[in-house]
C-alpha cells in the first residue's frame, strides 16, 4: 500500500447524494451536484448521475473534458466563467456556461455559430459576496442585453454568495434575485432557472424559507462532507465520514514542545507559536503543506493533536493517545474542505478511487 492515502466511502457519499436529490426535488429545485473539490472525478459524477442529479458542475473545463472522455454525458454547467482564451473548448463540451460579461457573452455566441450550435448560458449576479457576477443594481438591463445576442440562449440567472465576502445566504439577498428574474421577465425575456445557491443556503430549504421562484440550487461542499463551512455546521441528516486520509508515521520521539533557539520564522515564512507542555511523544507523518494545510486536519483518533507543517512533514502531539504507536504506523484523518481540497490535488496522495467503483 502506498501512503498517503485518500480512502473514499462510497456508502456515505451515496447517502448524502440521496438525501439532497430528495431534498431539491420534493422542492422542485433543480440540482446540480458540484464536483470540483474532486478534480472532476468520473467515477463521482457517475454515481451522482445514476442517483438522479440533474447536471454536473465543475470550475475547471478541464475536468469536464476529463468526465466527457470516461463516456458521461452529463448535462454539465461550467461554474467559473470562462476565459476568453477556452471558449472553443466550452462550447464544444459544456451544456450551460455560467458567464458576467457581455463582451464573453458575444464571444461565445460567435463560437457557437460558427458549428451551428447554440450555447446555453447562466448569467451571474452579485447582489453582496462581491465575487463574480453584475450588480445586482444594474443586472435588468445586462441581461436582456445578452439575451438578445446571437448563438446564445439565456437558460437561467443565478448568484453565488458565502465564498469570497462570506455573506450569508438570506431570505432578503434571495429575494432580490427572485425580483429581478421578475424584472427580467416582464420586458419579455424567458428562461428557465433562478439558481439561488451552494451549501452555504441549504439551510433556507431546510426552514422551508426559501423565497418562490429559486428554481436551483448548485451543491458541492454539502453533498461530498455533509458540511457547511459558511456558516460553521455540519448537516445532522447528512454524513462527515465520506473521505479518511490515511499518513504514515516516519519519526516517533519524546521531545521538548518549545523549540531551542531563537525563534525567526518557519518555513513557510509563519512566526511559529508554541506552548510550554514540558517533554512530549511526538509523531511526524509523512505528509506536508504541499498535500494538506495541517490546520485542515481532524485526527480520527482521541488524543492526537496536529500541531504544525512544514511542506513534507507534519508534527503530531500523540502522548494522550492511549494506544502505543511505532514507526510505520497509519493514523486516520477526516479533512476541511480545503484540506481536501489540496489533498485531491496533490499527486503525492494515492487516491482510493477503486473504492466506490
Ligand atoms: C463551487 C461552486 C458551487 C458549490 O459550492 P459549495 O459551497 O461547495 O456547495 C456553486 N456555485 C459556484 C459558482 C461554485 O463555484
Amino acid at each position: 500500500m502506498k501512503y498517503p492515502r485518500l480512502l473514499v466511502n462510497k456508502e456515505a457519499l451515496e447517502h448524502n447524494a440521496k438525501v439532497i436529490v430528495k431534498m431539491c426535488h420534493d422542492m422542485a429545485i433543480e440540482l446540480t451536484a458540484v464536483v470540483k473539490v474532486t478534480c472532476g472525478e468520473p467515477r463521482i459524477a457517475k454515481m451522482y448521475l445514476d442517483l438522479g442529479v440533474d447536471m454536473i458542475g465543475d470550475s475547471r473545463i478541464e475536468n469536464i473534458i476529463k468526465m466527457r472522455h470516461a463516456n458521461l454525458k452529463g448535462p454539465f454547467v461550467l461554474l467559473r466563467i470562462p476565459m476568453i482564451s477556452e471558449i472553443p473548448d466550452v462550447v464544444e463540451n459544456v451544456d450551460v456556461v455560467l458567464v458576467s460579461e457581455l463582451h464573453t457573452v458575444s464571444a461565445l455566441g460567435k463560437e457557437a455559430l460558427k458549428h451551428g450550435k447554440t450555447q446555453k448560458i447562466l448569467y451571474m449576479i452579485d447582489v453582496g459576496d462581491l465575487r463574480e457576477g453584475v450588480w445586482y443594481e444594474n443586472a435588468v438591463d445586462e441581461i436582456v442585453k445578452a439575451s438578445k445576442i446571437g448563438g446564445v440562449d439565456l437558460y437561467g440567472i443565478g448568484t453565488n454568495l458565502g465564498c469570497y465576502g462570506g455573506v450569508i445566504p438570506s431570505e432578503e439577498n434571495m429575494n432580490l434575485l427572485v425580483n429581478i428574474a421578475n424584472a427580467i421577465k416582464e420586458r419579455g425575456v424567458s428562461f428557465k432557472v433562478v439558481s439561488g445557491g451552494n451549501t452555504a443556503a441549504l439551510y433556507l430549504i431546510e426552514k422551508g424559507t426559501l423565497p418562490k421562484g429559486i428554481n436551483g440550487y448548485r451543491l458541492g461542499e454539502s453533498m461530498i462532507l455533509g458540511t457547511d463551512v459558511t456558516n460553521n455546521r455540519t448537516f445532522p441528516f447528512l454524513r462527515q465520514d465520506t473521505f479518511t486520509l490515511q499518513a504514515e508515521i516516519i519519526e516517533l520521539k519524546t521531545k521538548p514542545s518549545v523549540p531551542r533557539g531563537k525563534i525567526g520564522r518557519d518555513a513557510m515564512g509563519r512566526i511559529p507559536v508554541f506552548e510550554d507542555l514540558g517533554e512530549r511523544l511526538k509523531a511526524i507523518i509523512a505528509i506536508g503543506e504541499q498535500d494538506v494545510p495541517s490546520d485542515g486536519l481532524k485526527p480520527i483518533d482521541k488524543g492526537v493533536t496536529v500541531l504544525h507543517a512544514s511542506s513534507d512533514h507534519t508534527v503530531l502531539d500523540v502522548t494522550d493517545l492511549k494506544s502505543s504507536l511505532k514507526v510505520g504506523d497509519i493514523l486516520k484523518f477526516r479533512l476541511t474542505y480545503n484540506a481536501l481540497l489540496r489533498a485531491m490535488t496533490s499527486p503525492y496522495v494515492d487516491k482510493g478511487w477503486s473504492d466506490i467503483s
